[in-house]
């Protein structure tokens, strides 16, 4: 994946992009469209930078279109549509039975995901927990930057981290996905206000993300951001016994 492709365009990742984000290809229209629901493939040039681009148009910059779901897609825990939920369903079902070779391309994109996640998307997230950087996973972050892939022993040493007992519920994959798509949605909502309450209590909301990791059903209505059904929902994310606060009415 790392090698230039067709046309030097190299699948970096699925990712949210800004609302006013504009595509790179340029339609037959010789517009360049936009990305309604704020998602994108971001593809890098020989140069090494990054570009976003529809679905549609990333197929047709890369020389084999699968390559793209050869990438870590770090808006998996995004609301999805009805329509796309039961195409990924049907396409699935057609697929054929996965080989190891298969289960090996998924282990290492799991991996790419929590390397990243834990270390630069969560990380960077304003006055966010600091345990969510971990010191034992820095020096092969250095190397997965400087290389842009993770070897075979890197794969299982990132994901025993992540499954590790000693690895708080709060701090594993889904959830960290989670407080990603999360954190996107209330900067987006904070940009788009223009009223200074508004502001000032999902600023709340967002800080209060940033420390403890989670959202609960109460303060993700309250803020109108639409998540996934499950979201912050995964076991032990709410203490030993899972009582998750959504019923009580108290935002903070
Ligand atoms: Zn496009």
């Amino acid at each position: 994946m790392t090698q230039a492709q067709h046309g030097g365009w190299i699948p970096v990742r699925k990712d949210f992009v800004d609302l006013d984000t504009r595509c790179h290809a340029r339609a037959a229209t010789g517009r360049h469209h936009g990305f309604p629901d704020g998602r994108a493939y971001i593809l890098r040039d020989a140069r090494g930078d990054e570009y976003p681009f529809g679905e549609a148009c990333a197929r047709a910059a890369v020389l084999h279109p699968e390559v793209l779901e050869q990438v870590p897609d770090y808006t998996e825990r995004d609301v999805v549509r009805q329509a796309d939920a039961l195409d990924a369903v049907i396409a699935s079902a057609s697929r054929r039975r996965p080989t190891s070779a298969d289960r090996d391309a998924a282990q290492r994109l799991a991996a790419i995901r929590y390397l990243v996640l834990r270390m630069e998307k969560v990380a960077a997230v304003p006055r966010v927990q600091p345990t969510v950087r971990f010191a034992p996973l820095q020096d092969v972050y250095e190397q997965f930057q400087r290389s842009g892939d993770l070897g075979r022993a890197q794969v299982s040493r990132i994901l025993a981290i992540e499954r590790s007992p000693a690895t708080p519920p709060r701090l594993r994959a889904t959830n960290l996905l989670d407080v990603y798509t999360a954190h996107v949605k209330l900067e987006r909502l904070i940009a788009a206000s223009n009223r200074l309450d508004n502001i000032r209590f999902l600023r709340g909301l967002h800080d209060w993300l940033a420390r403890q990791l989670v959202l609960s059903a109460a303060q993700i209505a309250a803020a109108g951001i639409e998540m996934h059904p499950q979201a912050f929902s995964a076991a032990g994310v709410w203490g030993p016994d899972d009582a998750r606060p959504s019923d009580s009415g108290q935002l903070f």
